[in-house]
């Protein structure tokens, strides 16, 4: 088993910190500071043995650099040279062993081009580290890709398993649901998890991780072939939506303005 635990940084992104039971070995993802890391690392004595890279954004990436300078550990991440740090560049299909765990390589383009998702299917815990591509409410912004490779790498997530864990690098629930509300007024899951989600911040508790059966209960932008989210965005911008994608993209649209 990994336990996974999240550092916060910056203002609302989180590292995660994967650990093997019962080891000091870790990993650490998207490292976009190094400081909380290594505070983490020597206050109890963790060994850090790779890091995991979901995309090339400096949030994400920025702390590399001093992490390696205490660790010269493996970089995994995208095959994109603007992160020169990376030391093994991976493909969607590519697997990664690192804790003992293997994770299969999802290439998910659309909030950048090179972004990338590590799925691993354990039976006891599969778990999914989607970096920017997904939120939980939400999916990340556009900044490079087009809606129609959000849909479809968002569309890689909905056939994991309910129960997998879901590992987003941003706490933007409250704001999200928010939105959510907006599109899917009617949606009873989202008023349970909305309300839950006010409990768990004003006690200053992530509400990460979720899972994919949460987030297709409740997040539009998984949820562009049900009736009511077609229904809330049509209403919104006053015009038909033939087809899922279309939903999806007046959805993202619709959000930006938010
Ligand atoms: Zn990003």
């Amino acid at each position: 088993m990994l336990t996974v635990v999240p550092i916060p940084a910056f203002n609302d992104n989180y590292i995660w910190m994967l650990q093997r039971q019962g080891t000091r070995r870790v990993v650490v993802v998207d490292p976009g500071q190094a400081e909380p890391v290594l505070k983490q690392l020597q206050a109890q004595q963790l060994e850090l043995e790779a890091i995991l890279v979901t995309h090339h954004h400096q949030d994400h990436v920025g702390g590399i650099k001093a992490l390696l300078d205490f660790a010269p550990v493996p970089v995994y991440g995208p095959d994109n040279p603007v992160i020169d740090s990376i030391t093994q560049p991976l493909r969607e299909g590519s697997s990664v062993t690192v804790l003992d765990e293997t994770f299969q390589v999802l290439e998910v383009p659309g909030h950048t081009l090179d972004h990338i998702a590590y799925f691993s299917d354990s039976a006891t815990q599969p778990l999914l580290l989607c970096g920017d591509s997904l939120f939980s409410a939400g999916c990340g912004r556009l900044f490079e890709g087009s809606a129609e490779q959000m849909f479809t790498s968002l569309s890689k997530y909905t056939g994991l398993s309910p129960e997998t864990q879901v590992y987003p690098t941003h706490e933007y629930t409250l704001a999200n649901l928010n939105f959510a509300m907006a599109v899917e007024p009617d949606n009873l899951a989202l008023h349970e998890y909305q309300s839950w989600c006010i409990k768990l911040r004003e006690t200053g508790q992530p509400t990460l991780p979720t899972t994919i059966a949460r987030e297709m209960a409740i997040n539009p932008f998984l949820r562009s072939s049900e009736p009511s989210v077609t229904k809330g965005v049509a209403k919104h911008f006053a015009m038909p939506l033939a087809d899922p994608v279309s939903v999806f993209r007046q959805t993202r649209l619709w959000k930006d303005q938010f």
